[in-house]
């Protein structure tokens, strides 16, 4: 998976890299798609929601540049794939997931990582998810950047979104002392970001 989907294409980073090649990514995957884990393309995870491409995994998480201080929010848990991913990088990674049995689900994958935590709650608003990030990984597609999670962002911090609906650009926010920065990295297909939980 590494070689062939990611090195070859434009995944360039080292950590990068070498987080993707120690997940095991066939456990997050439903047991009847095991066949599937590693092919180059998302899976449904049941709830409407997907595990992403492992390409796309890689390169949002590259695009985020995350150092070993870091602290990470993710919108949109889904399987924890991609949690466990910034965890292999970051110093610790807050998770944020509105369908209940999902973040259940992942909360119990992600249980032996003392610096992962994950929140059942609508992350589009994560009011109760304390403190600045910096890096900021949102999973789910938006119309429009929701200026909540703007505020989570740190000085220097970093934000990667798809903002649209059925093609989305994925965008990056690149905090500085002289304002935010804002460019496309490509277009994606992402599955909607909802309000509110679901139980
Ligand atoms: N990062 C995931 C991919 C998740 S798919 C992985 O590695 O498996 C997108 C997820 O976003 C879905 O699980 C969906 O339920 C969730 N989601 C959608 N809107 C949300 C919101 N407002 N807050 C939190 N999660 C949300």
């Amino acid at each position: 998976m590494v070689d062939e989907q990611l090195a070859r294409r434009d995944i360039t980073d080292a950590s990068v890299l070498a987080a993707m090649r120690s997940v095991p990514r066939h456990e997050f995957v439903p047991g009847a798609a095991l066949d599937e884990a590693y092919d180059d393309r998302p899976l449904p995870i049941g709830h409407g929601a997907t595990i992403s491409q492992p390409y796309i995994v890689a390169l949002m998480t590259q695009a985020l540049a995350v150092t070993p201080r870091d602290r990470v929010l993710e919108i949109g848990t889904g399987s924890g794939y991609g949690a466990a991913i910034l965890a292999e990088l970051a110093a610790e990674v807050v998770t944020v997931e509105r369908v209940t049995p999902l973040a259940r689900a992942a909360a119990e994958r992600l249980a032996h990582l003392d610096h992962v935590r994950v929140v059942a709650g609508d992350g589009a608003d994560p009011g109760t998810v304390g403190g600045l990030f910096d890096a900021i990984s949102v999973t789910a597609a938006t119309p429009e950047l929701p200026t909540a999670l703007l505020e989570h962002l740190a000085p220097g911090g970093r934000l990667v979104a798809p903002v649209g609906s059925d093609v989305a650009d994925l965008v990056r926010v690149t905090r500085s002392s002289t304002g935010d920065a804002r460019e496309t990295l490509t277009k994606v297909r992402f599955v909607p970001l909802r309000r509110g939980v679901t139980d």
